[in-house]
């Protein structure tokens, strides 16, 4: 399976702000962007000033790497959100929403995207009492989503609760701590979703 194998710290340095890649390391001074704020390789310092397209491109290269999307299954999203009703920005933003691994990551049972992905490919986790291993699943309103029993007790988890606890889920997700479970109370809007993208200029890009 294609994923993304660049250094995450590297991927934040280019787009010039915290993509929360790496889960707790984000959340520490020994996080990249904070000690080097300015794009990696030799010439990461100089300023450059961006066209219409590069800013455009950029906002959809973020968009991906905040949620671990290549490029055809980026593409794929976002003809999906052009044939759902209503704005196609928020629509792409909800589809990159409801992917399993982002969910699980939302819920506090993982402390990354990334982690999440891995979780979710190794079993770890039902959907409304079905083990599903597909981090791209895209789960819909009134789904249940739990940690399977054989995981709760495992040493993995204990340590990802213990990081991402404190950690207050959206309001679309209603996360049942005690039987480390979670329910889609409603698809995200716009509104729910706090990652800073300009989805517009991704729609901009794609209707070129
Ligand atoms: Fe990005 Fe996290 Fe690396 Fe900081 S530690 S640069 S937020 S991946």
């Amino acid at each position: 399976m294609a994923r993304y194998t660049d250094a995450s710290c590297r991927l934040c340095r280019r787009e010039g702000l915290k993509l929360y890649l790496k889960g707790e390391r984000c959340y520490t001074d020994k996080c990249a962007i904070a000690r080097r704020q300015y794009a990696p390789g030799q010439h990461g310092q100089r300023r450059i000033k961006l066209s219409e397209y590069g800013i455009q491109l950029r906002e959809k290269q973020k968009a991906k790497r905040i949620y671990g999307v290549l490029e055809r299954q980026f593409e794929k999203y976002f003809e999906m959100a052009e044939r759902k009703r209503g704005i196609t920005g928020d629509n792409l933003l909800q589809i990159l929403e409801t992917r399993l691994d982002n969910a699980v990551y939302r819920m506090g049972f993982a402390s990354s995207r990334k982690e999440g992905r891995q979780l979710v490919l190794h079993g770890h986790f039902t959907v409304n009492g079905q083990k599903v291993n597909i981090p791209s699943y895209l789960i819909s309103e009134g789904d249940v989503i739990a940690i399977k029993e054989e995981s709760k007790k495992s040493e993995k988890f204990k340590e990802v609760l213990e990081i991402t606890s404190g950690r207050i889920a959206p309001q679309w997700l209603d996360v049942d701590t005690e039987n480390l479970s979670g329910k889609v109370v409603s698809l995200p809007t716009r509104e729910d979703i706090d990652i800073p993208i300009e989805d517009h200029l991704i729609v901009e890009l794609y209707s070129k």
